[in-house]
C-alpha cells in the first residue's frame, strides 16, 4: 500500500481553500509532463513523443489540437498512467508514475482519472446505469452506493431519466454522455477525452462539446484531444501538437476569465458542488483493491451471458465427459447393487459339486451314487444333478450343416433341478417323470436364443445327436448356475435310451440350510466321492458372484477412459474459447484497465470465467449422469446407486479443468498492454 500526500493537496489546503477551479498559476497542477519521449519499439522505432512539457492545473479545460499521428493519443496513454514514457516525468496529482507499482498506478486510474474515448467503449449487455457504475468497479466502492452515484453521474449528463436502458437503445451522442457520466462517477482529479466526438455528427458533437463545458464550469479539470481545429479554438486553453512536439500553448490566463462556449455566458460553479471540491482537496491516499465476491461472480458470468450458445457448446464437451464418468461409476454401482440383491434373493445357501480331473488330467468321474450320498448330509436340504452327455451337438433342423455347432452342450437333468438352482421356466414346462424318458428338452436362455428360439409350440423339435427332440419349455436365465444357460436339458433315462450317455453326473446342486453351509461344504468332496474326494471341485456360486459383482471393472475402465477423453476434450475447447474471447475482448480488457484493473483484477476476471464455465458444464453433467443412471437402474429394476465420489470427484475435476485451461488465456488477457487493447479498435 502506498500512501502518498500529494503537494496539490498541500496547496489547495493551505493557500487558497475556496479558490474557483476555473484554473490560474497559483493553482495546484494535477497534471505535469517534464521532458517526455516516447518512442515504439517497432522496426524501425517510432518516436511518437519528442519531449513534451506541460502542465494542467486543476480546474483547466485544455483542448490539444494536432493532425493524425501527432501523438496525442500517446500523449492521453502517457497522462492516463496506461503507458509509461521512455524518458522524462509524468505526475499526477504530484505523484511521479515512474516510481509507482503498476497495481498502484490501477488506483490511480481507479480513484484519479476519468477516460472518454472516440469509441464509447460501453458494456451492451448492460443497463447504462452498471455501465456507469462500473467507473467505481476498481475503486473498491459497494455496489449500492456505485449505483447510487452513477445515478447522479447520470442526472449530471442529462440522461437521469434513461438508467435501465441497454447501450444498443442509445444514439450515439447518448452513448457518449453514458461514457463521460462514467469518466465523472469516481469524481476524478481529471478527465482525459481522446476524441470524444470523433464518432458523432456535427450536431451531436457540439452537445458533447457544450456538455464538457458545463462539466468545466462545475469544477471539473478536462484535457480534450481533437484534430479539429474548430473545437480546439474554443477551449479555454489550447495546445498544439505535430510531429510529437508540442508547438504551440495559449495561455492559461484567458481561462480565468468567464468564458462564452456555445453561446452562453459561463461563470464558476465550483463551491455549490463540493463533490468535484472534496476530491482536489483531499490527499490523495492510494490502496490497493480486491474485487469482491458479488462482483466476481458477475464480471465472471459477463462471457456466458453475452456468448450463450457458444459457452454452451463449450461447456457441452466438460458435460458429457463428466456425464460419462457420473454414469459409468453410478451404472457399476447400481448393478453391482441389483446383483448382490439378486444374489441375497436367490441365497446363498447353494452349492455345486462337479467332477474334477483325475492324476492324468482326465476328466473324472462322480460316482452315481453321489447325489443320494449327498442327500444324506444333515442340513441339506435339496440335491440335483445334471449330467453332460459328450459329443453330441445341437441343431435348428436337420438342413444346417454340422459343423455349424453352437457351442450348446446336452445334459441329463433331475427333475427337481429347478427347485435346486432357484431357475425359472420363461415358456412351457420342465421335465417330468414321463417326458423324462422321451426324446423331448427343455432349453436353457441362451440356448434357445441360439437355437432362434423365442417360444414353445406344440409338435416344436430340434435336431439333437441325428434325431428329433420335442422341445418342451425354455428357462429364464439363470444367475447361479450358468452353465445351464447353454445347456439343452434332457432327462437321465432320455439320455440313456437315445444318446448312449451313462448317467455319470457331471454337476450335483445342493441346497444346504443357511446355517449349516459350512459344514456341509466341508463333508461334500468326501462324501460324493469317497474313493477320491481330491477329484471333486467343491464350490458356491454365490461367492464367485459377489466377487464378480465386486471386479466388475474391465469394461468400466473402458467407459471412464472415454469419459476422461471426452473432459479432456471438453477443457481444450474451453481453453479455446478463453482464448478466442481474450482476443475479442481486448476493447474490454484495455477499458477494464483504464477504469483502474490490475492486472491481477483481469487475470482473475479471465480465470474465474473458464472455472464457472467448466463448473456450468461439471454440474449439467453430474445431472445428465446422474439422470442417466437413475433411468437405467429403474428399467433393470436396481436401486439407482450413484457414488458419492463419482459426482464429487466428476464436479471437483471440472473446477481444476477450468482453473488449467483458463490459466493460459486469463495470463494473456493480463499481460496485454492497455495501450495496446485499446489501439486495436
Ligand atoms: P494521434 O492520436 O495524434 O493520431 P498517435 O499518438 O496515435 O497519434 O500516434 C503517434 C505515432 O505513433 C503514429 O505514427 C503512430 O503510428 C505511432 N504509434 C502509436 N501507437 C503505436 C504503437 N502501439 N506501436 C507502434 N506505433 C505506434
Ligand atoms: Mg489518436
Amino acid at each position: 500500500m502506498t500512501s502518498v500526500t500529494g503537494p496539490g493537496a498541500t496547496a489547495t489546503g493551505s493557500h487558497h481553500p475556496e479558490r474557483t477551479p476555473c484554473g490560474g498559476k497559483g493553482v495546484a497542477p494535477v497534471l505535469q509532463l517534464d521532458q517526455v519521449t516516447k518512442v515504439y519499439p517497432t522496426v524501425p522505432p517510432v518516436q511518437a513523443l519528442r519531449g513534451v512539457s506541460l502542465t494542467v492545473r486543476r480546474g483547466e479545460l485544455v483542448g490539444i489540437v494536432g493532425p493524425s499521428g501527432s501523438g496525442k493519443t500517446t500523449l492521453l496513454h502517457l497522462m492516463g498512467t496506461l503507458d509509461r514514457p521512455s524518458s522524462g516525468t509524468v505526475r499526477l496529482t504530484g505523484l511521479d508514475v515512474a516510481e509507482m507499482a503498476d497495481a498502484d498506478l490501477a488506483a490511480l486510474r481507479a480513484t484519479r482519472i476519468g477516460f472518454v474515448f472516440q469509441q464509447f467503449f460501453l458494456a451492451e449487455h448492460q443497463t447504462i446505469l452498471d455501465n456507469v457504475a462500473d467507473g467505481l468497479l476498481y475503486a473498491g466502492v459497494r455496489q449500492a452506493e456505485r449505483r447510487e452515484r452513477a445515478c447522479e453521474a447520470l442526472d449530471l449528463v442529462d440522461l437521469g431519466s434513461r438508467l435501465w436502458s441497454r447501450p444498443t437503445q442509445l444514439s450515439g451522442g447518448q452513448r457518449q454522455r453514458v461514457a463521460i457520466a462514467r469518466a465523472l462517477v469516481g469524481e476524478p482529479a481529471i478527465v482525459l477525452a481522446d476524441e470524444p466526438t470523433g464518432n458523432l455528427d456535427q450536431a451531436t458533437g457540439q452537445a458533447i462539446l457544450s456538455l464538457l463545458a458545463q462539466l468545466h464550469e462545475r469544477g471539473v479539470t478536462i484535457l480534450l484531444i481533437t484534430h479539429d481545429r474548430a473545437i480546439a479554438e474554443r477551449m479555454p486553453r489550447r495546445v498544439e501538437m505535430l510531429d510529437g512536439r508540442i508547438v504551440h500553448d495559449t495561455t492559461t490566463a484567458t481561462s480565468q476569465t468567464p468564458q462564452t462556449l456555445n453561446g452562453t455566458a459561463l461563470s464558476c460553479y465550483a463551491d455549490q458542488t463540493p463533490s468535484w471540491r472534496r476530491v482536489m482537496t483531499a490527499a490523495p491516499v492510494i490502496t490497493r483493491r480486491k474485487l469482491r465476491p458479488a462482483d466476481l461472480g458477475r464480471l465472471a458470468s459477463v462471457g456466458l451471458r453475452t456468448r450463450r450458445l457458444r459457452a454452451g457448446m463449450s461447456a457441452l464437451g466438460i458435460a458429457i465427459g463428466v456425464a460419462a464418468i457420473v454414469a459409468v461409476l453410478g451404472l457399476s454401482s447400481s448393478s453391482q447393487a441389483g446383483l448382490l440383491a439378486e444374489i441375497d434373493q436367490l441365497g446363498t445357501n447353494m452349492l455345486t459339486v462337479q467332477n474334477g480331473q483325475t492324476l492324468f488330467g482326465q476328466p473324472a468321474e462322480l460316482p452315481k451314487t453321489a447325489p443320494a450320498m449327498i442327500g444324506r448330509i444333515s442340513g441339506v436340504t435339496a440335491v440335483q444333478d445334471t449330467a453332460y452327455v459328450p459329443n453330441v451337438d445341437v441343431f435348428r433342423s436337420q438342413l444346417i450343416p454340422s459343423i455349424d455347432t453352437n457351442a450348446l452342450s446336452v445334459q441329463a437333468a433331475s427333475l427337481g433341478l429347478l427347485h435346486a438352482t432357484g431357475d425359472t421356466l420363461a415358456h412351457g414346462s420342465f421335465l417330468n417323470a414321463a417326458t423324462a424318458t422321451e426324446p423331448v428338452a427343455v432349453l436353457g436362455a441362451l440356448a434357445a436364443q441360439r437355437l432362434g428360439i423365442d417360444r414353445v409350440f406344440p409338435g416344436e423339435r430340434i435336431w439333437v445327436g441325428g434325431q428329433w427332440f420335442y422341445v418342451a419349455g425354455i428357462l429364464n436365465p439363470v444367475v447361479l448356475a450358468p452353465d445351464i444357460d447353454t445347456s439343452v436339458l434332457v432327462g437321465f433315462p432320455a439320455t440313456e435310451t437315445y444318446l448312449g450317455s451313462d448317467g455319470h453326473p457331471s454337476t450335483v446342486y445342493v441346497r444346504a440350510q443357511t446355517d449349516s453351509v459350512d459344514s456341509v461344504q466341508a463333508l461334500l468332496a468326501s462324501t460324493a466321492n469317497p474313493e477320491t474326494p481330491s477329484q471333486v471341485n467343491v464350490s458356491q456360486p454365490s461367492q464367485a458372484l459377489v466377487a464378480r459383482a465386486d471386479a466388475q471393472s474391465a469394461l468400466n475402465d473402458l467407459f471412464l477412459g472415454l469419459g476422461a477423453v471426452a473432459l479432456l476434450v471438453g477443457a481444450v475447447g474451453v481453453a479455446n474459447i478463453m482464448i478466442i474471447s481474450v482476443l475479442e475482448r481486448r476493447s474490454e480488457i484495455g477499458l477494464r484497465r483504464a477504469l483502474g484493473a490490475t492486472k491481477g483484477h483481469v487475470r482473475v476476471q479471465f480465470l474465474s470465467e473458464a472455472i464457472l464455465l467448466a463448473a456450468v458444464g461439471g454440474a449439467v453433467g453430474v445431472v445428465l449422469g446422474a439422470l442417466a443412471t437413475a433411468v437405467y437402474a429403474h428399467t433393470k429394476g436396481w436401486a439407482t446407486v450413484i457414488p458419492t465420489e463419482a459426482w464429487v470427484g466428476g464436479f471437483a475435476a471440472t473446477l481444476i479443468i477450468g482453473a488449467v485451461a483458463g490459466l493460459l488465456p486469463a495470463l494473456r488477457a493480463a499481460r496485454m498492454s492497455p495501450t495496446q487493447a485499446l489501439w486495436t479498435v
